[in-house]
């Protein structure tokens, strides 16, 4: 079905951080398949952990114990604040599992009836009934109302609209279950968490006993130069989503969750195909490969790298770009508004083989393979240049 506005190009394999189209073009790929591709394309490890896990065993049901997923599920917990973890195969399904946690928590422990949940405006959170109702864009909702009932949304980053929010929903008594937030927005445009703000809404969450969950399907996993997102923001969550980058291509997604507040009972969540040996075992061999190539330093070098090269590049368009953010290699090219757009910008990057993607009309997003070396982003940052040019 046309869910896709598509490029007439196939991609048909790739090495590393280069892919290659049926016409056999050649492309810089900073996409990474949306924050998805961690250790790049075909990469050797994950490879022959796959092969050797094919030939091993690939599905069986959750009614048995999984060691490949008791083994994910520790490797994700000893290097956590969390305790306990639920995989599943999407982030949507991540968060439809974080929503389903929170409504509990706000029955079992606040003791509401009709438990809210607190999302950010421009936040993205999936596109199933209930993650797209948390999801904070109404460009989303169109067309497929009525949404799920129960939730209500804060400018991101607001500490006192945050306060007001809440005020108002608990004005008689106990109301919100959850905050769902992610710690650096990704589709909305690449804008970071501000620890002020995030440690007030823990202070707040604390005190009321409402469930801080981040979402942390795009950021998680590496990608900000730290193994998790919070960590940017100098606070814990009690639970988090995951997915994308967690699988290096294969699809899985988790909850990862405080002992503290781990409410699902056997028989009240379920996934079938969630956990499963052979996503499982692609889940341990990018954590195992992050930690043996210490990528989480490498990111960290070449996210700088990246923002310096973007602050060059919009030294030297003053006219056409505005500045750079994020973290580690999440980072968004942030275009004036009388510029091309984002699509627009991207659609030309493609033309100079480079895969970039938008977050927003107005940023164009850098999610590269973890495994991107400096000549890459410099090679990158050039084509992309040639493109700006090519538009201006
Ligand atoms: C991509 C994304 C999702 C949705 O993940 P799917 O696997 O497409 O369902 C949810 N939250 C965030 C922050 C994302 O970036």
């Amino acid at each position: 079905m046309d869910t896709y506005a598509r490029f007439p190009v196939e991609l048909e394999r790739g090495r590393g951080v280069w892919v290659w189209d049926s016409a056999g073009k050649r492309y810089l790929d900073c996409v990474a398949g949306i924050a998805v591709c961690t250790l790049g394309h075909s990469n050797g490890r994950l490879k022959r952990a796959l092969s050797h896990q094919l030939g091993k065993l690939q599905h069986v049901s959750n009614l048995y114990r999984i060691p490949e997923q008791e083994q994910l599920a520790a490797a994700i917990t000893n290097r956590s604040c969390l305790d306990r973890v639920f995989f599943c195969n999407s982030g949507a399904e991540a968060n439809e599992a974080a929503i389903k946690l929170a409504r509990k928590h706000g029955h079992v422990v606040r003791g509401i009836e009709q438990p809210l949940i607190l999302t950010a405006q421009a936040s993205f959170h999936g596109r199933t009934l209930a993650a797209v109702t948390a999801t904070g864009q109404p460009k989303y909702h169109q067309g497929f109302e009525p949404m799920v009932q129960g939730f209500r949304y804060f400018p991101y980053n607001d500490t006192a609209a945050f306060e007001a929010l809440l005020n108002q929903c608990e004005a008689n008594g106990p109301a919100v279950a959850a905050v769902l937030v992610e710690p650096l927005q990704g589709e909305g445009g690449v804008i970071p968490g501000d620890p002020a703000f995030f440690r007030r809404v823990r202070e707040l969450c604390d005190e009321k006993h409402i469930l801080l969950v981040f979402d942390e399907v795009q950021i998680g996993v590496g990608r900000s130069g730290d193994l998790w997102g919070y960590e940017h923001l100098g606070i814990e969550p009690d639970a988090i989503t995951l997915a994308k980058g967690l699988g290096g291509g294969i699809p899985i997604g988790a909850l990862a969750v405080k002992q503290a507040v781990d409410h699902f009972r056997p028989g009240e969540h379920a996934s079938t195909f969630g956990g499963n040996p052979f996503a499982c075992r692609a889940g341990l061999t990018v954590l195992a490969e992050i930690e043996r190539r210490q990528l989480l330093k490498h990111v960290r070098a070449m996210g700088v790298l990246l923002q310096e090269e973007l602050a060059k590049l919009v030294s030297r368009h003053p006219g056409l770009l505005e500045g750079s953010r994020g973290w580690g290699l999440l980072q968004g090219l942030v275009l004036r508004p009388e510029a091309p757009s984002a699509p627009e910008v991207v659609k030309a990057a493609l033309a100079e083989g480079l895969l970039l993607v938008p977050a927003g009309t107005q940023v164009v997003r850098f999610v590269p393979p973890l495994t991107i070396k400096p000549r890459h982003i410099r090679e990158a940052v050039k084509r992309l240049e040639r493109a700006l040019i090519t538009l201006a």
